[in-house]
């Protein structure tokens, strides 16, 4: 009797452990040590049961720390930038007391990333990479048709009319991370299937902090350092984003990327700016009313949404939001002039040709001079608007036009600090 009762119990372990194998969520996540990878792995860790790292892929910066989230989450499969970077990962995982020397895959280059991003276990990849970096492997796991947990805005904005049509042809979907797009998903995702409702959005109302320079004068802004513009005011994020959160370019770039997202128009799109960033951005539909995302500006939020999609799934990471407490929200219009970054994403976000790739390239480049105080933080828009200013647009690109645009433009625009200096 012992035995059968034993026997039983066994049966339901299995059926419970199975239930949950077959619910278990595959992920594979590029950009593990970058501020959106490691909020990732703080969620993946909190949901042991229901999350499983198939596969990281990160830079070469932060070896230690990859070496760490292997240990911790064992996935089949890590990608490094090159085998250099591969071998003193090996050495890492063998110094450790980890036994996973032999059963790790280690890989590298662009092909490591690929094979990361297609990894035939994954459900959903998280691209949390910054840059235009991580255009190839969101498009391998596209071709895959995966769920693409996109955080990495700049594969929409260099190359949304490549990378859309693909979603289509392969069954991919892609679930915004970036907070206000994932506001807008939100605000749409109880209604009908996006070629109906697309009719039904009057604007999308875009709504952004305004950055650490929001109540500078124009003259002050001259004069901002690049410690200045790293203390962004409500969100701690990677270093890249915080200057185009400076600069507005952030809230241009993510005009250009909800165009792709949603088929809306950039005319339907306005941005609004919301020092506080409580609500992350709404809908306006054609009846009038108004449909957003509250919550506390905390990334793992839309993290948290985006893997468990189309699930809710409790969680007690993120703090509760008590509008209370808030008390008063504010909204007001952008200043164009003192941001030019912003009015010049605006002027090209409806183009289907290589302009969108030149000006994220420019940015990138731009940004990156910046941070390595090589120029100043007006430069910024300065640089950017004369690469644009010298480019031959190329319609209706395919992916080798855009990356022969995006190469130019990276030159073009270090060669005007080179000429500087
Ligand atoms: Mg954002």
């Amino acid at each position: 009797m012992h035995r059968e009762f034993r026997s039983a119990s066994a049966v339901v372990r299995l059926a419970v452990n199975s239930h949950l194998r077959c619910c278990l969520k595959h992920i594979s996540l590029i950009g593990s040590t970058g501020s959106i990878g490691r909020q990732t792995l703080d969620v993946c860790d909190l949901h042991k049961d229901a999350l499983k790292i198939v596969a990281l892929a990160a830079g070469k910066s932060k070896l230690e720390v990859l070496a760490a989230q292997v240990i911790r989450f064992k996935p089949e499969l890590v990608a490094v930038p090159d085998s250099e970077s591969a071998v003193k990962l090996r050495k890492l995982l063998e110094n450790s007391s980890s036994d996973l020397t032999n059963k790790v895959v280690i890989e590298y280059g662009e092909e490591g990333l690929i094979n990361v991003a297609a990894h035939p276990l994954a459900d959903t990849v998280v691209t949390g990479v910054v840059g235009f970096l991580g255009l190839k492997p969101t498009i391998a796991a596209i071709k895959q048709g995966k769920i693409i947990a996109l955080a990495n805005k700049e594969t929409l904005v260099a190359a949304g009319c490549v990378v859309m049509p693909l979603v289509k042809q392969f069954g991919a979907q892609i679930v915004p991370v970036d907070s206000e797009h994932s506001a807008i998903f939100q605000a749409l995702a109880d209604s009908k299937p996006m070629h109906q409702r697309v009719n039904q959005i009057a604007q999308l109302l875009l709504t952004g902090s305004g950055g650490p320079f929001r109540t500078w004068s124009k003259a002050q802004i001259e004069s901002a350092t690049t410690e200045d513009a790293l203390k962004h005011p409500n969100w701690s994020m990677g270093p890249k984003i915080t200057i185009d959160s400076a600069t507005l370019m952030n809230k241009g770039l993510e005009v250009i990327e909800a165009r792709w997202l949603f088929d809306v128009s950039p005319e339907q799109i306005k941005v609004v700016i919301h020092p506080q960033s409580i609500l992350h951005s709404a809908v306006e539909f054609i009846d009038g009313s108004i449909v957003g995302q509250f919550g506390v500006p905390d990334m793992r939020l839309p993290i948290h949404y985006a893997i468990f999609y189309p699930d809710r799934v409790f969680s007690e990471q993120v703090p509760r939001l008590n509008l209370a407490q808030i008390a008063t929200l504010t909204f007001e219009e952008p200043d164009f002039r003192k941001f030019p970054c912003l009015a010049l994403a605006k002027q090209i976000a409806g183009a289907n040709d290589t302009t969108p790739c030149i000006l994220n390239a420019a940015n990138e480049i731009a940004v990156g001079l910046f941070l390595n105080k090589q120029i100043k933080f007006t430069e910024i828009a300065q640089y950017i608007e004369r690469v644009l200013n010298k480019h031959n647009a190329v319609s209706k690109p395919d992916l080798d036009d855009i990356l022969e645009a995006d190469r130019w433009a990276r030159s073009e625009t270090q060669q005007l600090a080179a000429i500087r200096n």
